[in-house]
């Protein structure tokens, strides 16, 4: 569960970019963020996964108060919390394989686990067949197929992606769906912050609208409700 009340950010330079947001998110639900260039749907997601703080405000996630994590803890947090990236954010130097065997970051695991970790996800995601591939042997498609296995090979209880589908072309982009729909049907969460019209208005969700930093519609099943 995620939760935020009377949340405030504003950055270094003086911008406030969320402007007192609440908000509740059940585990295992899936919901859009959509709203304008510059209404803070980034900042809202990156206060998820503490690569932002907020100025003012609490925000727990999976009953943990962030402002009592410590700084140790934030590994640990991130195992919970996988995320995807509108450009993928892959190594470009490692494998496929690589990529996400590196984001297990398991000590404890025997290298046998990890490497059948590695491929059941790959399977999953199917690419099973690139595995020794680098990035930039790979389609926009299988890479961001990359980065989604790399966010679930943890079994995170969240999935949080900013613009996952802003790169692709449309056929892509509903595979990538079709891949969060099924992660979501396993019972994690998704959070998904879009531009795409199309998307929100054919796979019917929770639709959160944040506008001048502020959450001014919230609807289950709802529709974009912008023109672009
Ligand atoms: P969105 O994702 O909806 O485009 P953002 O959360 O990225 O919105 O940005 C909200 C506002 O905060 C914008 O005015 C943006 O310029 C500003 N902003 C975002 N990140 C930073 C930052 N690191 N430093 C200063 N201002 C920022
Ligand atoms: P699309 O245009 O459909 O996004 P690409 O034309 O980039 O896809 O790639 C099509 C296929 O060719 C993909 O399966 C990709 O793995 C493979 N491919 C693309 N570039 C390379 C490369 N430099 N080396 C090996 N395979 C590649």
């Amino acid at each position: 569960m995620i939760k935020m009340e009377d949340v405030y950010k504003t950055y270094a330079n003086g911008v406030t970019a969320l402007n007192g947001v609440n908000i509740e998110i059940d585990q295992g639900e899936f919901v859009y963020i959509v709203g304008p260039s510059g209404a803070g749907k980034s900042t809202f997601i990156k206060l998820m996964y503490r690569e932002v703080k907020p100025t003012t405000g609490k925000i727990v996630i999976n009953n943990k108060d962030m402002s009592e994590l410590k700084e140790k803890e934030v590994p640990f947090l991130r195992r919970n919390i996988g995320v995807i990236f509108q450009d993928f954010k892959l190594l470009p130097r490692l494998s496929v394989y690589e990529n996400i065997a590196f984001a297990l970051e398991v000590i404890e695991e025997s290298p046998r686990n990890i490497r059948k970790r590695v491929m059941d996800v790959l399977e999953q995601v199917g690419l099973k067949n690139k595995a020794r591939f680098i990035p930039d042997e790979l389609s926009g498609g299988e890479q961001q197929r990359v980065s989604v296995a790399r966010a679930i090979v943890n079994h995170p209880k969240v999935v949080i992606a900013d613009e996952p589908t802003g790169n692709l072309d449309p056929e892509t982009s509903w595979g990538i769906m079709r891949l969060f729909e099924e992660i979501n049907a396993s019972g994690t969460t998704i959070i998904m912050a879009t531009h795409s019209k199309e998307i929100v208005n054919t796979i019917k969700k929770r639709v959160i609208a944040v506008e001048d930093g502020l959450i001014v519609r919230d609807e289950h099943r709802g529709e974009y409700g912008y023109e672009i």
